[in-house]
Parts: structure tokens; C-alpha cells; sequence
């Protein structure tokens, strides 16, 4: 029985004995196929990597050169690392950028309810309305950050 290829989308007959192949056998397929199947395993074997790290590093300081010559001989592997590195930093700098922008509407936040005492002796009317808003308003920075905002929450008034 026929079957579509996974990468190439080409219909490809399966082997006898791997009645359940995706994935047809030339070279190319074979090896997407292999590089999915690593990037599952390493995404289901997380732990693997990080108690590997210490080891990889004591390695490296006792072949200093290996990696240097490995980056002067793979080229194309030099600038997948740099963009990959490019893209980690990116996300990151994104995260801490996003983190401050939270942090500052939540301080600007509190400074408001602070003040709202003030009104509510005044205009019942108004400081509820003002409340509203100012829980929507938490309720929206919790939403993006559940564990930063809970405190925020449970001590206001
Ligand atoms: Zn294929």
C-alpha cells in the first residue's frame, strides 16, 4: 500500500517490516526524519542535556582547540549557531522588556488605589468606578504574570 511522505510529499511504498514508515527513504527524508526524531527526544529527555552540560564543559576546557577548529572547518554550522544565539538573546531581552512594562503598570497601579481613599469619602460614585477599572486593570497584568500579581491582589483593599 502507497503512502504520501511526510517531508517530501511523495508517495513512496513502505517496507515490509515498517509497515508504519512516514516517511519515504531517500537521503533527505531520512535525515528531517531523523533530526525530528531527535528534537523529540531531546524535548522529552530534558534533564539529559543539563546533567550532560557540567561534563561538555569539563571537556572543553581539556580540548580548547576542538571547537575552534570544528567552527573553521563547518562554516554553515558557525552561522546557524549565530543566529540561534541571536534569536536566544532576542526572546530574552523581549521577556525582561516585557517583565519591566508589567512591573511599572503595576506600581503605577497601586500608586492610584493608594489615592482612591481620598476620593471615596467624596464621590461613592466615582471611586467605584474607578475600583472597576483598577481591577480590570489588575486582572489583565495578572493574566499575563499569575505569580507576580497574586500578592497585588490579595493586599489590596
Ligand atoms: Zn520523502
Amino acid at each position: 500500500m502507497k503512502k504520501r511522505c511526510k517531508f517530501c510529499h511523495k508517495w513512496f511504498t513502505p517496507h515490509p517490516q515498517a509497515p508504519h514508515q512516514r516517511c519515504c527513504s531517500s537521503p533527505a527524508c531520512r535525515k528531517k526524519r531523523k533530526a525530528a526524531a531527535d528534537k523529540n527526544w531531546w524535548l522529552n529527555n530534558p534533564k539529559y542535556g543539563q546533567s550532560r552540560r557540567p561534563k561538555i564543559k569539563a571537556w572543553a576546557k581539556e580540548y580548547p582547540d576542538y571547537w575552534r577548529k570544528y567552527r573553521k572547518e563547518h562554516p554553515d554550522y558557525v552561522e546557524k549557531d549565530r543566529r540561534r544565539r541571536r534569536s536566544a538573546h532576542q526572546k530574552a531581552k523581549n521577556a525582561a522588556k516585557q517583565d519591566a512594562v508589567r512591573q511599572i503598570s503595576v506600581e503605577k497601579l497601586e500608586s492610584i488605589r493608594d489615592l482612591t481613599p481620598i476620593c471615596a469619602a467624596k464621590q461613592d460614585a466615582v471611586h467605584r468606578r474607578v475600583n472597576g477599572i483598577l481591577d480590570y486593570l489588575f486582572w489583565k497584568e495578572s493574566a499575563a504574570k499569575q505569580d507576580n500579581m497574586v500578592n497585588c491582589l490579595a493586599s489590596g483593599p
